[in-house]
């Protein structure tokens, strides 16, 4: 349900509102538009001294456009290290990955963090905001790091912050807004620059259960409207909110497409 005791829900008014999430690109076989994330046979191995940690070990994955993925597993099964590779934080060992048509491994330096900032909006556990900056400034934040004046991204941000139910507290700092109100602004940080896909690492992990919900009622609702999701999470209920569950095992895609009743039988 959302919020209504603060007035912080998703503000009906504005749930019509234009996410301006890119134009789909037709896959180059032209069988209707191309998915959001293609991954391909993703090993990724870590160094540890002398041992070699493989935490990936041939992931294949497709993201639709317009689509929710809860990414499921015990600890330690690599779906951190799957986010980081699909959203271009981090390069694999081997295999490919492509995000919006554009393939990571043939991206330098700087056109990965290009990549990064104009394709991927990240959401995490523990926000990231910055404590001194207003909510609308740290919605702006990526654009100011992509060279715009911070005064005229105020427009956008403040409408961003009325589609996640924040119009209400645009020039609060983070230290005078809740666990869930944090992630609401968060949320709309990572859509201001209309990313191809919002990635979220334990989005509910910090909140209580009636904020929790809040966040995955208003992430169901920008799928909804077009958005790309792709959510890790310990929660089977957070997990049962999306469209597809995916299962990660020892590094490996164990079961796509789980049912709730599966989701029960995993439990938390
Ligand atoms: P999960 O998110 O499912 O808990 P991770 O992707 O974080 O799993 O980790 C998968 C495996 O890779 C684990 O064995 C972990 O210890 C290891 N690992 C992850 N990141 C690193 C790193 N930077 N250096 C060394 N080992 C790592």
């Amino acid at each position: 349900m959302a919020d209504v005791t603060d007035g912080g829900g998703v503000d009906p008014a504005c749930s019509g509102i234009t996410l301006a999430m890119p134009p789909a690109r037709e896959s180059p076989d032209g069988a209707g538009p191309a998915p959001a994330v293609v991954a391909r046979g993703l090993v990724k191995e870590y160094r540890r001294g002398n041992e070699v940690v493989r935490a990936l070990d041939g992931v294949d994955l497709d993201v639709a456009r317009g689509s929710s993925v809860a990414v499921v597993g015990p600890s330690g099964s690599g779906k951190s290290t799957l986010l980081h590779l699909i959203s271009a934080l981090d390069r694999p060992t081997s295999g490919q990955v492509t995000i919006a048509g554009r393939t990571v491994a043939d991206a330098g330096d700087d056109e990965l963090s290009d990549l990064r900032r104009d394709e991927v909006g990240f959401v995490f556990q523990f926000f990231n905001l910055l404590p001194t900056l207003s909510a609308w400034e740290n919605v702006a934040l990526p654009s100011v790091f992509a060279g715009e004046r911070l005064s005229r991204l105020r427009p956008r941000a403040v409408e961003l912050l009325e589609r996640v139910g924040m119009g209400h507290r645009v020039e609060h700092r983070p230290a005078e807004l809740s666990g869930g109100q944090l992630q609401r602004v968060a949320i709309a940080r990572a859509l201001l620059r209309s990313p191809s896909i919002v990635v979220a690492d334990e989005p509910t992990g910090n909140l209580d259960t009636a904020a929790g919900d809040q966040v995955l009622d208003l992430l169901a609702s920008l799928v909804h409207d077009g958005a790309t999701l792709v959510m890790v999470t310990h929660s089977a209920e957070a997990a049962a909110r999306a469209q597809r569950v995916v299962q990660i095992r020892d590094g490996r895609v164990a079961a796509d497409d789980l049912t709730p009743g599966d989701l029960a039988a995993l439990g938390d």
